[in-house]
């Protein structure tokens, strides 16, 4: 495909945050294929969800928000939540005719002329005045490096690889990672393994008592005080702290939450620990790490938005340097309830940018 198509606005990706964008678009004018277009390198819908483990069913998932104008309701909390969120966000597309083009990957954007910006990707090339990027952080896992990783006998994987809990029978394991994440994949492995060791930079901190609306503010604003600043987001659970549920007081007592400090190496056979003099060592069969994600921007690095502290400066959901550009899904909308209301302000703001500057022929 060689012609370039032009458009209002692209939307990249089809998660939770794309699609809260495209139903504000279409909602206030905006025709999919004629005014804008949505592009997602995944197979089916679902966004990042649709590949996330078997055994993290509805019911684990710790507070999915529908999308705007539909909500997504009696859904079975013992189905795995990719199926689940496949199926609404499945749905949601065509209930709102929202026309996602799949799969089209979004290789590169840059400056084209007349004030546009030119979408490379394996589809061909779309010219647009605005853009959406809403591409999550599924395909870019953090993998933290240690003297002597590349020693190790035994299986690396990420929570991105993560295949549920049966592949570790009979395995010693270590987790690393306070997050959510690298601690139900403990609680998940620890009846079927040989052994485990959680292991995390900080000691976790536990909250007690309800998320409610002014601690989720307060969590919120401090992610967004660091992208306003030009640095990259912190996880979300660095300031939120980790729910201390049933299932998280349960390891706590059984002792698999026995969290340890980070190893310092890591050998053919394991992990070590040295304390001045002295050395500590845990066999292991498989490092699993439960270390996050970054947010997967690398397409938009010819538009030079990176600050030299490594994030993108963000106001509500603009770039600063570009206004043409929003992100959404990114820092402090980086949730389902942040990247639906992010979808909404993204869109009001592109309609007043639009408005305002005639298309250059
Ligand atoms: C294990 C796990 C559990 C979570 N649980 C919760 C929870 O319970 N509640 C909650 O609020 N949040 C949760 N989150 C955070 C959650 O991921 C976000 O809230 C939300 O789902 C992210 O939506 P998104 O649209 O920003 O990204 P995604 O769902 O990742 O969607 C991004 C889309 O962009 C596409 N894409 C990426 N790059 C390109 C490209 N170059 N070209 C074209 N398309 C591209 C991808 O294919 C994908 O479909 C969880 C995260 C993880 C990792």
């Amino acid at each position: 495909m060689n012609e370039t198509r032009e458009v209002e606005a692209v939307v990249i990706g089809a998660g939770q945050a794309g699609l809260s964008s495209a139903y504000h678009l279409r909602r206030t004018g905006f025709e999919p294929d004629r005014d804008f277009v949505v592009l997602d390198r995944s197979p089916g819908p679902g966004g990042a969800w649709q590949f996330r483990w078997p055994s993290l069913t509805y019911g684990k998932v710790h507070g999915m928000h529908s999308l705007p104008g539909m909500e997504l309701t009696d859904a079975d909390p013992a189905r795995p939540s990719a199926e689940v969120i496949g199926a609404y966000f499945d749905r949601y597309e065509r209930t709102f005719d929202l026309r996602v083009r799949r799969p089209v990957e979004v290789r590169s954007v840059h400056e084209g002329e007349g004030g546009r910006l030119l979408v490379e990707t394996s589809d061909g090339t779309w010219s647009t005045r605005a853009l959406i990027n809403a591409t999550g952080t599924w395909n870019r896992p953090f993998w933290p490096r240690y003297p002597g990783q590349e020693t190790f006998r035994g299986r690396q994987l990420h929570t991105a690889q993560y295949p549920g809990p049966e592949e570790f029978t009979g395995r010693r394991v270590v987790v690393v990672g306070g997050g959510a994440s690298g601690t139900q994949h403990l609680l998940e492995i620890a009846p079927y393994a040989a052994a485990t060791t959680w292991v995390t930079r900080r000691p976790p901190v536990f909250r007690e008592g309800p998320f409610d609306q002014e601690a989720g503010r307060t969590s919120v604003a401090l992610v967004e005080e660091r992208v306003r600043q030009g640095l990259p987001p912190r996880s979300v659970v660095s300031v939120t702290g980790l729910p201390l549920n049933d299932a998280i007081r349960q390891g706590l007592a059984d002792g698999v939450l026995d969290r340890q400090p980070m190893f310092d190496r890591i050998t053919p056979e394991g992990v070590e620990w040295s304390d001045g003099g002295h050395r500590r060592h845990v066999a292991v069969d498989v490092i699993l790490w439960a270390t996050g994600f970054r947010a997967a921007l690398d397409h938009l690095t010819p538009l030079r938005l990176r600050e030299p502290g490594g994030g993108i400066r963000v106001e509500e959901t603009r770039a600063v340097v570009d206004p043409r550009i929003h992100l959404v899904g990114y820092g402090p909308s980086a949730s389902t309830i942040g990247a639906n209301r992010a979808g909404r302000a993204a869109v009001r703001d592109i309609r007043r940018l639009l408005a305002e500057e005639p298309v250059a022929a």
